[in-house]
């Protein structure tokens, strides 16, 4: 048996594996629909009894082989994309979920997320519990109700770089016959993969680090295949009893380790239908050939930059795992120790409309509402990404009014750190 390849082999070699005489690189079957000879195949593939192509909503060829890298990346046993970030969090959760179902997560999270799981969703019925995961094991485990699903967290937190203890939380969720979904967004499959530490769903929001290069709005759900659904068939009834919109299918049963993405293929993205473009796919397959090489990068010039900031007295506390002073540090060291992710939550001594000044005199770092792409951008979250939350949900949600959020990019360290000393007046 061949060695299994590492990380930096998988993102530029895996996916696509071309036959003799096949394209080198990753065709884009640009093709809502695929082609059968004769009308009982069709058939079978509409039964779920045969795998196979028949419409892009369900699956495409471009966007299975991507989905595949990144499963391979994760250490998982089934993957799916979707249309963006925000899709693949709503179908992970949804997935368990229904009208009256309960879940708890992280109060650190992304703004975007929280949003979803504490408005949105709770118009379907669907009611969500935030924990601050600085609380204790017996204070958290009291939101836990007969109907709760399913906990949810970040392994880097956007935009507060809190890490999130993934083990500590998995044995909480298993103890109570629930499964553990992570977000990787930020730490990406380079520098942590949350399924080793008892994740059981890991999803992502491709648009950031896996992209790149800010071209392309994505998302990906990866199922590591170690939750036992049977063994807790009561309460996930979606996976555990017959499917009537699939002629009395029970996915546990007939997919065994593939049971989640299958579902969340056959029901849930059929029915809603958050596809990504199979040329979105293609573009987040060329960010995801770099990755490795990115995340070194982005971690090495972030540190710097970090370690800058720390030393600055205009600067009034920063947060970023890498620094040994931060918080975060030691839970960083066990599940970052090659490193975090380039984002750094900063604040700077004065108001807030300190902040807004210096984020203004900046040159060649843009404000964006992006993150977790090549070029060094930044961003003042109560002002723009979590403008919608009050004051007291962004305390909540542990982002102080004053926060900027830098994302360092890839370019040379001394030209983002001169950038960043000019617009504090240096
Ligand atoms: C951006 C982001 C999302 C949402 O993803 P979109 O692709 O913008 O829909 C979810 N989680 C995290 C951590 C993010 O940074």
């Amino acid at each position: 048996m061949t060695k299994k390849p590492n990380q930096g082999t998988i993102c530029v070699q895996s996916g696509w594996r071309p036959k003799n005489g096949e394209p080198r690189m990753l065709p884009i079957f640009q093709s809502t629909t695929f082609k059968y000879d004769d009308s009982d195949q069709m058939a079978r593939l509409f039964d779920l009894k045969d795998t196979g192509y028949f419409y892009t909503r369900l699956q495409n060829p471009t966007n299975d082989t991507v989905a595949d890298k990144i499963k391979e990346l994760e250490g998982g046993v089934a993957a799916m994309l979707t249309s963006s970030g925000q899709a693949a969090s709503f179908y992970s959760v949804f997935n368990v979920c229904e009208a009256g179902s309960h879940f708890i997560a992280s109060n650190n999270i992304y703004g975007g997320t929280y949003n979803l799981f504490g408005v949105t969703m709770k118009k379907l019925g669907i009611d969500c519990t935030f924990f601050d995961p600085d609380c204790t094991n017996e204070e958290i485990e009291r939101l836990i109700q007969p109907n709760t699903k399913c906990v949810f967290g970040e392994t880097i937190s956007n935009p507060g770089c809190h890490v999130f203890d993934i083990e500590r939380f998995a044995r909480m969720a298993h103890r109570h016959g629930l499964p553990l979904i992570i977000d990787n967004t930020f730490a990406t499959p380079i520098n942590c993969r949350p399924i080793e530490w008892g994740a059981d769903i890991v999803i992502h929001s491709t648009t950031k680090y896996l992209d790149g290069h800010a071209t392309s709005v994505g998302g990906c759900i990866v199922d590591s295949g170690n939750f036992d659904w049977l063994a807790h068939a009561e309460k996930f009834p979606g996976l555990c009893q017959p499917d009537a919109s699939y002629h009395g299918l029970t996915y546990a049963k007939a997919f065994g380790k593939n049971a989640f993405i299958t579902k969340a293929t056959a029901q849930i993205m059929r029915d809603l239908g958050s596809i990504q473009s199979p040329f979105n796919a293609f573009l987040l397959n060329l960010g995801i050939e770099t990755l490795h090489l990115r995340m070194q990068r982005h971690c090495q010039n972030a540190q710097r930059v970090a370690e800058f900031l720390s030393a600055n007295e205009k600067v009034a506390w920063i947060s970023y795992p890498g620094l040994p002073t931060d918080k975060y540090y030691s839970l960083g060291q066990k599940y970052l120790p090659d490193g975090s992710c380039g984002v750094i939550a900063f604040g700077l001594k004065g108001d807030r409309d300190t902040a807004i000044r210096f984020m203004d005199s900046l040159k060649m770092i843009s404000i964006v509402t992006h993150v977790a792409d090549a070029r060094t951008c930044v961003l003042h979250p109560a002002s723009h990404t979590h403008r919608q939350l009050s004051e007291e949900q962004l305390r909540a949600a542990g982002i102080a009014p004053d926060l900027i959020r830098l994302s360092v990019g890839i370019e040379d360290v001394e030209d983002i750190i001169a950038d960043i000393k000019q617009a504090l007046g240096e």
